[in-house]
């Protein structure tokens, strides 16, 4: 009998030394505690591992599985953690964390008038926009954020920052009537506008796109052409929309009717496009919205601190709109963490209309992943665990006091976990942070700079 199971487990292990050179090389594996993919049937694999080859995801499966099927180049071990798609930012101006927390608990317009703008003109310039960009981006790969959707000026400059930092842009350069610190003209911005289209339309991780800032901000010709110009290059369109009821007042008393039907009746709406907020709209608006396939970016956070109301979620979602979510610009949030916006959109929901049931938390996860992928078009290409789509993850510590007992993992996503519980930050199968260690960025470096830089910008205030 002895010399039998020896026998079999010679057998076996010739076996296992000659299926060894069938296992397919890839260049990355994490191992994790569970891995939550957000695919279609909303899969939870624990244990789980993730096989990944250059930028893409090859496999998942049980840690078992993957080992018998890949040789991995360096392998993650993340299995106390919980392992998840990079979170989509589906609203932010970057580089206005320099502003963060310089004037808070105001009125919007005074908070505009007063500071924002005379800050943004006495600071905003190419150097600007990089070093708050860089915060930006740290920020963001410490806080489980893989892709963002952005609308800012000096776009260019976030864009080369973004893609030295290893993340995921949708930039959308920014068109305004009125002369700002990158154009003097709408014709200049669309100049400008089209030249960086240009720089950056075949870069794997940014995709440009044009940004008229919004409605009320540009007269029809500069909204007509600013699509234009995106369907000629086949690019992505981000506008502000319905933010405040100041905007719909305006919209009202020039046009007559509300900025959704204002921009369907010009002709606006067309493929790839988002629209930030959506706070204000009407039933028919919502139609709209539906029928022409419009990403909305709900931001939740941003829309409380300024109370500017709270967006019909619950109609978006009943009406099958692509509802992302956002952070908005950091000087009214005030930070950039996906963790606070999905916590805060399940409570809001649920506050606003008496039904503790609203946004679940695994609804407001889907809005921070695959939703807000859809949101941007990008359904196909990022927002959940699966073969064929960009390795753009991270994982999430669950040991912090806080996050004991564990007996659901969307629950604690969404209900206690905080972006400095993120781990490890992974896009485009690109290690960005491993184990709270920055790969990309000088973490010292990146915040003397923004504080040197505040400096200005508290001189410009004052
Ligand atoms: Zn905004």
């Amino acid at each position: 009998m002895r010399a039998h199971i020896a026998v079999v487990t010679l057998a076996l292990a010739a076996l296992a030394v000659t299926s060894q050179p069938s296992r397919r090389p890839i260049s990355l594996v994490v191992v994790g505690g569970t891995v939550v993919t957000e695919n279609p049937q909303h899969r939870v694999v624990s244990p789980g591992a993730i096989a990944i080859d250059a930028t893409t995801i090859v496999d998942v499966d049980s840690p078992e599985a993957i080992a018998q099927k890949y040789q991995a180049n360096e392998t993650v071990e993340a299995r106390d953690e919980i392992v998840l798609p990079g979170l989509i930012n589906t609203h932010t101006h970057a580089p206005m964390v320099m502003f963060r927390g310089l004037a808070d608990d105001l009125k919007l317009m005074d908070w505009l008038e007063q500071y924002i703008f005379p800050a943004e003109a006495k600071t905003v310039s190419p150097a600007f926009v990089r070093t708050g960009t860089r915060l930006a981006a740290l920020e963001m790969i410490e806080s489980g954020t893989t892709a963002f959707a952005d609308m800012y000026y000096f776009e260019e400059e976030i864009a080369r920052t973004t893609r030295e930092a290893g993340l995921r842009g949708v930039l959308g350069q920014t068109i305004i009537q009125f002369p700002v610190a990158d154009a003097k003209t709408p014709a200049e911005a669309l100049a400008r506008t089209e030249r960086f289209i240009q720089a950056f339309k075949d870069d794997s991780l940014i995709t440009p796109a044009v940004a008229p800032h919004s409605m009320y901000t540009n007269d029809k010709a500069t909204l007509l052409a600013c699509v234009e110009l995106a369907h000629r290059y086949g690019v992505p369109v981000i506008i502000h929309l319905a933010e405040t009821d100041d905007e719909i007042k305006t919209a009202h008393e020039r046009y007559g009717v509300t900025p959704t039907a204002f921009l369907e009746d010009i002709g606006f709406w067309g493929p790839r496009t988002l629209a930030a907020h959506g706070v204000w709209v009407t039933d028919d608006d919502i139609a709209i919205l539906k029928r022409r396939g419009i990403g909305v970016s709900h931001n939740p956070e941003s829309n409380m601190k300024l109370a500017s109301g709270a967006a019909p979620v619950m109609k978006y979602l009943a009406a099958g709109v692509a509802l992302g979510l956002g952070t908005d610009g950091a000087a009214s949030n005030n930070d950039l963490d996906m963790f606070g916006a999905m916590r805060l959109a399940s409570f809001q929901a649920k506050q606003v209309t008496h039904d503790p049931t609203a946004v679940p938390a695994q609804k407001a996860l889907d809005m921070a992943t695959i939703d807000g992928a859809r949101a941007l078009g990008m359904e196909k290409v990022i927002g959940s665990l699966e073969a064929g789509k960009r390795a753009d993850l991270v994982t999430v510590s669950m040991s912090a006091s806080r996050q004991t007992p564990l007996y659901n993992a969307i629950s604690h996503l969404v209900y206690v976990t905080r972006g400095d519980d993120v781990r490890t930050t992974i896009v485009n199968g690109k290690i960005l942070m491993k184990n709270r260690q920055l790969l990309t960025l000088n973490r010292a470096s990146v915040i003397a700079d923004a504080n040197r830089l505040a400096q200005t910008v508290r001189a410009a205030v004052k």
